[in-house]
């Protein structure tokens, strides 16, 4: 596992995945998710151009800070305990797993400036997942707005494991409309140009479908 070679792999799939939909890979974030590796293979993905780490621990975030700390901006991919958000909400640029009020209002207690967060959407269903279901969304974002330091910059999700392509693109097109339909409401705190979708097993088919932000864990640094 070379995390050199796995990069120009993945970004011949997204120049390809961007031909096959007119888009331009400049509107493409590669997350390297480092969670399930050492600091050694996190710095390897670095020195080799990645500029985006995602971790879902503060454990994890912290071991690879004390080394990476400014050679990448750093998102907070997994499940947030709220009695943690004071310990993270200063150590990341964005926070991936926004799926509830009570978190929303710990964040804007702790921070200390608008946070960005992506508000996750459990858009298969699964009783596993965390998020919010897709027709709860919209009416979450909106009871946000009083929360000064919470700003929503897009929306995430994990889609369902599965090889059904048509499946995947049928989750990842209910997450664009439902992006769309955010940021058709133009709210000052939820301008919502993002989407986070796409991981190791189905990245090109997000970008396909209008993924901005892609999580890659196991084909970068391995898993
Ligand atoms: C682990 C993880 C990933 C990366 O998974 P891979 O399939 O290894 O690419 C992406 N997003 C989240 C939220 C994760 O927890």
């Amino acid at each position: 596992m070379d995390a050199a070679a796995n990069l120009r792999q993945i970004n011949a799939n997204i120049q390809q995945a961007c031909a096959n939909s007119n888009r331009s890979p400049n509107e493409i974030t590669i997350i390297g998710v480092t969670k399930y590796v050492t600091i050694e293979r996190a710095e390897e993905a670095v020195n080799a151009g990645v500029r985006h780490l995602g971790e879902n621990r503060l454990e994890g975030l912290r071991e690879k800070q004390t080394r990476l700390q400014d050679r990448a901006a750093w998102h907070f991919i997994g499940t947030l305990q709220s009695k943690k958000v004071k310990d993270v909400i200063t150590k990341v640029d964005a926070i991936h797993s926004l799926d509830r009020m009570s978190l929303a209002k710990e964040i804007n207690k702790r921070a200390e400036k608008p946070a960005d967060c992506f508000v996750q959407v459990n858009v298969g269903g699964e009783e596993t997942k965390h998020g919010l279901k897709p027709d709860e969304t919209l009416a979450f974002i909106k009871d946000l707005k009083n929360l000064e330091n919470v700003r929503i910059a897009g929306l995430m999700t994990m889609a369902p494991y599965t090889d059904d392509e048509q499946r995947l693109r049928r989750f990842f097109r209910e997450m664009v409309s439902l992006r769309d339909t955010v940021k058709a409401e133009q709210l000052p705190h939820a301008p919502c140009p993002y989407l986070s979708m796409g991981m190791s097993n189905d990245y090109q088919i997000a970008i396909e479908e209008g993924a901005t932000h892609i999580r890659i864990g196991s084909k970068l640094v391995g898993a």
